[in-house]
């Protein structure tokens, strides 16, 4: 079966400040329309790949230093973060990043900002994510610093989708919060895929949730990609099992 890859990372290498190899030839594919799933603990090289992707390396001292990232077929390893989501990558980071004195909702109209198709239109998206989020529309007007870290995570997922992104970088969502939240966050990341189309690239500790609602993993140990597959070949793989899933 063709896939057809909107985004393919070949490869590669990251160093930050010069010296510190953190990567060390990472590949992987992002099937358009997909959930991908980028598993692995503490300080394996998740958040550094979406990085990489996003061109956020650049801010911390990091750079791809071997390999090639390509978009639609096209380049990115060289481009800044601003053309990057241009062509519809928007990266939401771990860790959430909301205005904290912005309301939630002045929050996710920053998502717009980028955007030339009018007041209507955005209007007609911000509806739109209250859908997906009716509880960002009854805390519109709340200050983000005083809302919860659900919420929080919410707005940092509606203001991404603000942007009309083809592709969402989507960095530890499970982070900090319980287990119901968590899952609700999950079903609404399926349902955004479903619906209107948007393709999902996730870091994620939390490897039973993810592997649950995505439909391709890649597990990174050290910087090196040491497994992948169809993300329910991996929920019964004996090793996942064991190392991911706490169970044997
Ligand atoms: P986490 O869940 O903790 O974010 P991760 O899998 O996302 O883990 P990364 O954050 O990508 O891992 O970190 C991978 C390695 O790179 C770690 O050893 C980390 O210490 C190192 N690292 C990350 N950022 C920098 C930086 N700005 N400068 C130097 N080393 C860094």
């Amino acid at each position: 079966v063709a896939v057809d890859n909107l985004l393919e990372v070949n490869n590669i290498e990251v160093i930050y400040n010069h010296v510190i190899l953190v990567l060390k030839g990472v590949s992987l594919n992002v099937p358009k329309g997909g959930i991908t799933a980028l598993l692995g603990g503490n300080g394996a090289g998740k958040t550094t790949t979406l990085k990489a992707i996003s061109g956020l390396l650049a801010s911390e001292r990091g750079e791809v230093t071997k390999g090639s990232i390509k978009y639609r077929g096209g380049a990115i390893q060289h481009q800044d973060p601003a053309e990057i989501v241009k062509q519809g990558v928007v990266q939401v980071m771990e860790g959430r990043h909301c205005f904290e004195h912005l309301t939630i909702e002045e929050n996710l109209l920053t998502g717009a900002y980028t955007r030339s198709d009018g007041n209507a239109a955005i209007q007609q998206d911000l509806e739109m994510v209250y859908n997906y989020f009716p509880r960002l529309k009854e805390r519109r007007r709340s200050q983000a610093g005083y809302t919860s870290g659900g919420e929080q995570q919410m707005c940092a997922i509606g203001r991404a989708l603000m942007s009309r992104p083809e592709t969402i970088l989507l960095d530890e969502p499970s982070m900090g919060l319980a287990p119901q939240l968590v899952e609700q966050i999950f079903e609404i990341v399926k349902s955004v895929n479903e619906q209107e189309g948007v393709t999902f690239l996730l870091a994620e500790q939390n490897t039973n949730v993810a592997l649950r609602f995505a439909h391709y993993g890649y597990i990174l140990e050290s910087g090196r990609v040491v497994m992948d597959g169809p993300a329910k070949d991996l929920r019964e793989n004996q090793d996942v099992k064991e190392f991911y899933l706490g169970m044997s």
